[in-house]
């Protein structure tokens, strides 16, 4: 199997890659194993195999022993997210956010700090705000991840206030696009390492781009999370989170999602065994779109300003981050429109083709006003601080045919 990784190609490796045939009776596609638990074949072997599991002993013990621990679904689901992220190993959760908190509740214990980028996601802002100081865990938060001062300010008050379990970017943000440099992350987190006894590990929330435009470990990160509920999933009809990295600390946050029990269950793993075949079309339309798309609202005049990747202006750091971690500009980006909420809300109302709703990275145009929905609960000041006015709206540009988006939205441009 190791060998077919090296030398094929992740296009290829999406289309099968971690299931054999012949260990289903020659059925050209994974069946779902649909089973809450797995006969021991005898007393013996039953044995051998919880030793496998709990002493992480490799006995030659093949075999599942209940699906809360593992299931064959979820083997194929992992070694083939590991081969996307050319990653050692992979563990699949039942969503993003379980896959990001069970990251920060073995990376962090009792005293120590968090070092990570600003705006962050939602839901990781709020665990991180409202369930980690109840563990003494303290976060200290960067707001240009291109700056390597910045960085270092956020690191010097971590380390000030306890020892830094973990550093942690979403990159690019959520909605802002805001670019932090992986490999500058990395090397501070080689300071940090060197200033107290542990280095952190540098993780890094993959969701906005996926694994066929930027490949985080590849640029030092130790640990790459992606909610595949998005580009990956793909068709917005589950949910599902990832985490690649080493062998060792994939192994420990298995063993930890079996104690939660945030398995990722075998009909979803299916689900997402399907959509991984066609993430790479569906990307690369997605893309084409989007630029399309931002390029007709960059210059439409009720428009004031874009924040798409690609429209990063030459010469600054963060383009030049962008060039060198990520391979395309994606297509989920914000832009703003030349008023503020009544105006926004008039827009909305009128649009026809795209759907307005929360969410990205499925094969529907979704439209959303973050300031009155994902970010609704954020406190104004820390809203526009990220860059969310009541004006802004976030798109997350499908693979309908471009024409009738562009019309779609230039109609709905003109209710304002
Ligand atoms: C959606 C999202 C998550 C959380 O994923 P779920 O699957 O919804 O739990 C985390 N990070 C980013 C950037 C996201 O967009």
């Amino acid at each position: 199997m190791s060998r077919r990784n090296d030398t094929v190609r992740r296009e290829t490796l999406t289309v099968g890659h971690g299931y054999d045939p012949a260990t289903a009776n020659g059925a050209a596609k994974p069946p779902a194993y649909l089973t809450s638990t797995f006969v021991y074949p005898s007393a013996q072997a039953a044995k051998d195999l919880h030793v496998a599991f709990f002493d992480g002993v490799d006995n030659g013990a093949g075999g599942h022993i209940y699906g809360r621990l593992g299931h064959p679904n979820l083997d194929m689901v992992e070694a083939r997210l590991a081969a996307l992220d050319g990653a050692e190993a992979s563990a699949a959760f039942a969503t993003g956010m379980a896959a990001i908190t069970a990251v920060l509740l073995t990376q962090l214990s009792p005293g120590d700090t968090l070092v990570h980028c600003r705006p962050i996601y939602g839901g990781t802002d709020a665990f991180v705000h409202q369930e980690l100081p109840r563990f003494g865990i303290r976060a200290f938060g960067f707001s240009d991840g291109t700056d390597r001062e910045s960085i270092e300010a956020a690191a010097d008050a971590a380390i000030a206030a306890g020892p830094v379990g973990l550093v942690w970017a979403e990159t690019p943000a959520n909605p802002t696009a805001a670019v932090t440099d992986i490999a500058l992350l990395a090397a501070v987190a080689d300071d940090i390492g060197r200033r107290q006894v542990r280095r952190p590990l540098v993780g890094i929330d993959n969701t906005f781009l996926g694994p066929f435009v930027q490949s985080p470990l590849a640029h030092g990160a130790d640990l790459c999370m992606t909610s595949l509920t998005k580009y990956a999933g793909g068709h917005s009809d589950l949910l599902a989170g990832g985490v690649s990295g080493g062998a060792d600390v994939i192994a420990r946050l298995k063993m930890f999602r079996t104690l939660v029990g945030s398995t990722l269950d075998a009909h979803t793993s299916w689900l997402l065994l399907r959509s991984f075949e066609t993430m790479h079309l569906r990307t690369e339309r997605a893309a084409q779109n989007a630029l399309a798309v931002a390029t007709f609202l960059r210059d439409h005049p009720k428009v004031a300003s874009v924040t798409y990747l690609g429209f990063l202006p030459a010469g600054t750091r963060a383009r030049a981050a962008f060039e060198r971690q990520c391979s395309g500009a994606g297509s989920t980006f914000s832009f703003r429109i030349r008023g503020g909420e009544a105006e926004a809300f008039r827009m909305l109302d009128r649009l026809r083709v795209l759907r307005m709703a929360v969410s990205l990275g499925g094969t529907e145009t979704l439209i959303c006003h973050p300031a009155s929905t994902t970010h609704y609960a954020v406190p104004k000041e820390r809203r526009e601080a990220a860059g969310i006015d009541d004006a802004t709206l976030r798109l997350s540009v499908g693979i309908e045919h471009v024409d009738d988006l562009i019309a779609d939205l230039g109609a709905a441009l003109e209710a304002i």
